[in-house]
C-alpha cells in the first residue's frame, strides 16, 4: 500500500506546474527535513533572500551608511506596501504600509477604527480568533469602556455570515475577524462579511495572517475597511519580519492611529513641536521601521508576481485536498478526526486533524524530521505552503503520522 501511495505522490509532483519553484528555497534538498508542514507558521527562506540580505549588509548598510535613509529606506515601508497591495492584496497603491508586529498594528488599527464611530459602544469578535487579536481587543475594550460581543463559531468551521448578522447592530463600531481561521483553516466569505458589517454602519477589520500569499485577496472590491497581516508565514519574510497594515483610502483623512511617533509625522526631519500626521498611509508608521526585516518579503512577492495568485491557490487546494484524502485513507481508521472544512470554497491553505495522542506524538515527529504544528487541545495542524511544499513530502509526513499512531 505504501509504495502505491508514494508512486501516486510522485505522479502528482511530476504533474505539478509549480514543482520547479520548490528548488528555489533554502533547505528544500535537506535530507534531515522529511516533511516541512509548518510553512504557514514560519515560511522557508528563498535562496534569493540569502543573497539579498548579505548584499544589503555589505552594500546598502555597510557602504551607504546613514545616507541609506535618504536614498531608499525612508520610503521602503510604503514601496513594499504598494508591492504587497498589487501582488497579493488586491488593493490600489497608497493604502498599505509595513512595520511593527501584527499585534501592535492590530491595536493601532482597531483604536483608529473605533474612534471613527465614537457614538458606538460595541466591538464584535469571535472566540476562535487568534489569541493576540482577542487579547488586544480585551485591552481596548477595558481602556475605552467598550463591550465585546463574542461570536461562538463551530470550532471545525468558522464565522458564518448569518452568525455575524445576528450580532451586529446600531451599537457596533467595529467587527474584527480572521480571514482564514488559524486553527480550523476556515475561509471567511469576506465580501459578504463586509456587506453585513456595513449594513449595520460598522467597520470591518480583517486579520489576513493565514490567507495572505495563499488565498487570492480583493480588499478593494470586497470593501474591507482595514486589514492587518504578518509576512513571516506564506510570505517567507523570516522570523519577526514586520506586519502590514491596510487602511482603505476613503478613511484616511479622518483615521487617526493612537501611537504618535516622529516617523509618522508630517516632515519628521523638521523635528518640530506638536504632532501633525503625515499624509496618507504614512501616518500609520510610529517609530523607525525594521528595514532588515523587510528585505526577504520582496523575493516572495517577486516570485508570486511571476507565478500568479491563481496558480498559488490552485496548488494550495490540490495540496489540502490530497492531505484530506490521505487522512481519510490512513488516519481516520485509527481514530483521527478532520477538524477543517471539507468544502474547498471555505478552506484556506492548511488543515487540522485531531487525535488524543497528538500532543505526545508531535515531539517524535519533529525528531524524525516531520514538522507539523500542535494546536491544543489535540490538533495537529498541517500547513501546506504552496510554493515550497511537494506532494511526496506531504505523503511522507502523513505516513509518519500513521506510523507514530500505530507505534
Ligand atoms: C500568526 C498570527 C498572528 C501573530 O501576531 P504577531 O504579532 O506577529 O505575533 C496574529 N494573528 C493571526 C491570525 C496569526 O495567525
Amino acid at each position: 500500500m505504501t509504495s502505491a501511495l508514494l508512486a501516486r505522490a510522485a505522479e502528482l509532483d511530476a504533474r505539478d506546474p509549480l514543482r520547479a519553484y520548490r528548488d528555489r528555497f533554502v533547505g528544500s534538498d535537506d535530507p534531515e527535513v522529511v516533511a516541512y508542514l509548518d510553512g504557514n507558521s514560519l515560511g522557508r527562506p528563498l535562496r534569493a533572500s540569502a543573497e539579498r540580505i548579505n548584499a544589503f549588509v555589505t552594500g546598502a548598510w555597510g557602504g551607504r551608511l546613514i545616507r541609506g535613509w535618504d536614498e531608499q529606506w525612508f520610503d521602503l515601508p510604503i514601496t513594499i506596501g504598494d508591492m504587497l497591495a498589487d501582488t497579493v492584496l488586491g488593493a490600489a497603491p497608497g493604502q498599505t504600509t509595513i512595520g511593527d508586529s501584527t499585534t501592535v498594528l492590530l491595536y493601532k488599527l482597531a483604536r483608529g477604527a473605533i474612534a471613527l464611530r465614537p457614538e458606538r459602544t460595541e466591538i464584535v469578535v469571535d472566540r476562535d480568533n487568534f489569541p493576540t487579536d482577542r487579547y488586544i481587543l480585551e485591552s481596548i475594550a477595558q481602556d475605552h469602556g467598550s463591550t465585546l460581543r463574542w461570536i461562538e463559531p463551530d470550532p471545525r468551521g468558522g464565522v458564518g455570515v448569518e452568525q455575524l448578522a445576528a450580532v451586529v447592530s446600531e451599537r457596533t463600531a467595529l467587527v474584527v475577524l480572521g480571514h482564514v481561521a488559524y486553527r480550523s483553516g476556515y475561509l471567511l466569505d469576506a465580501a459578504a462579511a463586509a456587506l453585513v458589517t456595513h449594513d449595520a454602519g460598522a467597520l470591518l477589520l480583517l486579520d489576513l495572517c493565514h490567507s495572505v500569499g495563499s488565498v487570492p485577496l480583493e480588499l478593494d472590491s470586497w470593501a474591507v475597511d482595514l486589514a492587518v497581516g504578518c509576512t513571516y508565514k506564506y510570505l517567507n519574510g523570516g522570523p519577526g519580519s514586520p506586519a502590514f497594515g491596510y487602511v482603505r483610502a476613503e478613511h484616511q483623512d479622518r483615521f487617526r492611529q493612537p501611537i504618535w511617533g516622529w516617523m509618522g509625522r508630517d516632515q519628521p526631519f523638521a523635528m518640530a513641536q506638536g504632532y501633525e500626521p503625515a499624509q496618507g498611509i504614512r501616518q500609520l508608521i510610529s517609530g523607525t521601521p525594521p528595514i532588515l526585516g523587510m528585505l526577504a518579503i520582496q523575493d516572495t512577492l517577486a516570485l508570486i508576481g511571476e507565478v500568479g495568485m491563481a496558480a498559488v491557490r490552485a496548488k494550495s487546494l490540490a495540496l489540502t485536498e490530497y492531505s484530506l484524502d490521505l487522512t481519510r485513507e490512513l488516519l481516520v481508521p485509527l481514530g483521527v478526526e478532520i477538524g477543517s472544512p471539507t468544502d474547498p470554497e471555505r478552506r484556506g491553505g492548511h488543515i487540522i486533524i485531531d487525535h488524543p495522542r497528538f500532543a505526545e506524538i508531535t515531539g517524535k515527529l519533529w525528531q524524525r524530521g516531520v514538522i507539523p504544528d500542535f494546536r491544543p487541545p489535540e490538533g495537529l495542524r498541517i500547513g501546506l505552503s504552496p510554493l515550497s511544499t511537494g506532494f511526496g513530502e506531504t505523503a511522507a509526513g502523513i505516513l509518519a503520522i500513521r506510523d507514530e499512531l500505530l507505534a
